[in-house]
C-alpha cells in the first residue's frame, strides 16, 4: 500500500490507545483520527473519506450496530473492522449490519491489524470496482433501451412511410389504368373515324386532306400505343395482369413479329436477319405476351441503330427452356446504365430534346413479363458497338394458379387456354 492511509479509530480513549500504539508498528504509512462518540463519528464519516475505520464497542451515545446501520442507510461506503470481546453471534450480527471485517481485541497486534487493514481495503476496493461495473452496465442497459425505443419509433415510422407510399402507389397505378383506360374509347373512335374517312367508297378527299387524315391515323395510333403501354405497365405493376397461356409455335410468332416491322427496319436500311434453331418449336405460354416482349426488343434495336443489322435468334437451351437473342449494331448502353435500364419511365437520355422518342415503359414492361413467366433476361452492350437482349423462357409456364389436373399431358397442336394469375406485386425492379 504505497500511498498514506486515512484511518479512523472509534473507541474509548484506552482502547483506541491499544489500537494506536499497533497501527503505528504495522510500519503502513497512514494518517491516524480518533473519535469516542458514535455522532461524531457519524458526522466526520459523512464528510471525510476513510480508507478504514476501526469500531470498537466501547463508544459514547448510540451502539455501534445502530451507526453501522445508519452509515450503510446512508450510503457512506468505507470498509468497517469491528473490534469485539471475543467471537460470538455478535460478530456474525455486525457483519450482517454491513461490517466489512471483525477482529477480536485480544487478537490486536501490528501483525493482526496490518493484515486485516490490507485484507478489508483489498476487498473494499474490489467492491467499489464492481459497483462502478455495475453501475456503468445499468448506464449501458439504460442506453440500450433508449436506442432501442428510438430504433422502434423509426421502425414504426419508417412503417408509416412504406403505408403510405405503397397506398400512393396503388393510387397512381390506379389512376394510370382508369386514365389510359379512358383515353383508350376515344382514340380507337378517332382512329376509326379517320380509316373510314381514307376509304375511297366514303368519298373523294383532296390530296391535302387525305394527307391530314393519314396523319390523323398515324398519330392517334401512336398514342393508342403509348396509352396501352401505360395501361399494361399499371396492370403489371399492380399485379393485375394475367397470361393467357396456350401451346404455339414459338417460332412462328418469330417471324410474323420480323415481318410486321421490316419495314421499320428497311426505312433506315438496317438489315433485318432471322435464325430459328429449335428441334421443337411448340411452346406454352401466352403468345400475345411473348409476342409484346418481341416488339419491344425488337423496335428499340431499330431504334436505336443507325447503320448494320438486327438479328433474332432463337435456339434450344435445354429440354425445357427456350431462348431468344436479339442483337444489333447500334448506339449501344453504358455499363453504369445496365442496372437502370429496366427501370420503368428510365431513358439513357433524359432530355426534353431527345433524339429518340419513347415512353421509356418498353423494357421494364419486358422485364415484368419475363419474370411473370418465370423467365430471366440478359443484357450485354458496348457503346457505339451494339447491344444483345438475351430472354431464357421455360418451354412451359407454370400455371401457379390453376390445378395441376388443368395442365396439357404434352404440348401438341391441341389448343389449351389458362389463364395465368400475376404472381408479382408491384415492382419494376430489374434483377
Ligand atoms: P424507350 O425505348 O421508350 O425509351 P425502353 O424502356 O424500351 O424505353 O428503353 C429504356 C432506355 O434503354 C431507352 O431510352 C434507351 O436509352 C435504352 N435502350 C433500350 N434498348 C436499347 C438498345 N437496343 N440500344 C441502345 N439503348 C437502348
Amino acid at each position: 500500500m504505497e500511498k498514506t492511509l486515512k484511518i479512523l479509530v472509534v473507541d474509548d480513549e484506552l482502547d483506541r490507545m491499544a489500537v494506536r500504539c499497533a497501527l503505528t508498528q504495522t510500519g503502513i504509512q497512514m494518517e491516524l483520527s480518533e473519535v469516542g462518540d458514535s455522532s461524531d463519528a457519524f458526522s466526520i464519516l459523512s464528510t471525510t473519506a476513510y480508507d478504514c475505520v476501526f469500531l470498537g464497542d466501547r463508544l459514547l451515545g448510540q451502539d455501534r450496530l445502530n451507526l453501522i446501520h445508519q452509515l450503510r442507510s446512508s450510503r457512506i461506503k468505507v470498509p468497517l473492522v469491528v473490534l469485539i470481546a471475543q467471537e460470538d453471534k455478535l460478530a456474525v450480527e455486525l457483519l450482517k449490519a454491513g461490517a466489512t471485517d471483525y477482529l477480536s481485541k485480544s487478537r490486536i497486534s501490528p501483525e493482526n491489524l496490518a493484515q486485516v487493514l490490507r485484507s478489508v481495503i483489498r476487498v473494499y476496493r474490489a467492491e467499489m470496482q464492481a459497483d462502478l461495473a455495475k453501475d456503468q452496465l445499468r448506464e449501458s442497459h439504460q442506453q440500450l433501451i433508449h436506442k432501442n425505443q428510438e430504433l422502434e419509433k423509426q421502425r414504426q415510422q419508417l412503417q408509416m412511410q412504406n403505408f403510405k407510399l405503397s397506398e400512393a402507389s396503388v393510387l397512381k397505378s390506379h389512376f394510370l389504368a382508369t386514365m389510359s383506360h379512358e383515353l383508350r374509347t376515344p382514340m380507337n373512335a378517332i382512329i376509326g373515324f379517320s380509316q373510314i374517312l381514307l376509304r375511297p367508297k366514303f368519298g373523294q378527299l383532296t390530296h391535302q386532306q387525305a394527307d391530314m387524315v393519314e396523319r390523323i391515323l398515324n398519330n392517334g395510333k401512336h398514342l393508342l400505343m403509348l396509352v396501352n403501354e401505360i395501361l399494361d405497365f399499371s396492370k403489371l405493376e399492380a399485379g393485375r395482369l394475367d397470361l393467357k397461356a396456350e401451346i404455339f409455335d414459338v417460332s412462328k410468332v418469330i417471324n410474323l413479329v420480323v415481318d410486321e416491322m421490316r419495314s421499320l427496319a428497311e426505312a433506315k436500311n438496317l438489315s433485318l436477319l432471322v435464325r430459328t434453331d429449335l428441334q421443337n418449336s411448340l411452346i406454352f405460354n401466352d403468345p400475345v405476351r411473348v409476342k409484346q416482349i418481341l416488339i419491344n426488343l425488337l423496335s428499340n434495336a431499330i431504334k436505336f441503330t443507325e447503320s448494320g443489322e438486327i438479328s433474332v435468334e432463337v435456339k434450344e437451351l435445354s429440354a425445357n427452356r427456350v431462348t431468344i437473342i436479339i442483337r444489333d449494331t447500334g448506339i449501344g448502353i453504358a455499363p453504369k446504365d445496365f442496372k437502370h435500364i429496366f427501370e420503368a419511365f428510365w431513358q439513357v437520355d433524359q432530355t426534353l430534346t431527345r433524339k429518340y422518342p419513347g415512353t421509356g415503359l418498353g423494357l421494364a414492361i419486358v422485364n415484368l413479363l419475363v419474370r411473370m413467366m418465370d423467365g430471366k433476361i440478359f443484357l450485354e452492350s458496348k457503346v457505339g458497338v451494339g447491344s444483345m437482349f438475351k430472354i431464357e423462357l421455360p418451354r412451359q409456364i407454370t400455371l401457379s394458379a390453376l390445378g395441376n389436373d388443368d395442365l396439357p399431358l404434352q404440348l401438341d397442336r391441341d389448343r389449351f387456354f389458362f389463364s395465368v394469375k400475376n404472381p408479382h406485386h408491384s415492382s419494376s425492379q430489374a434483377r
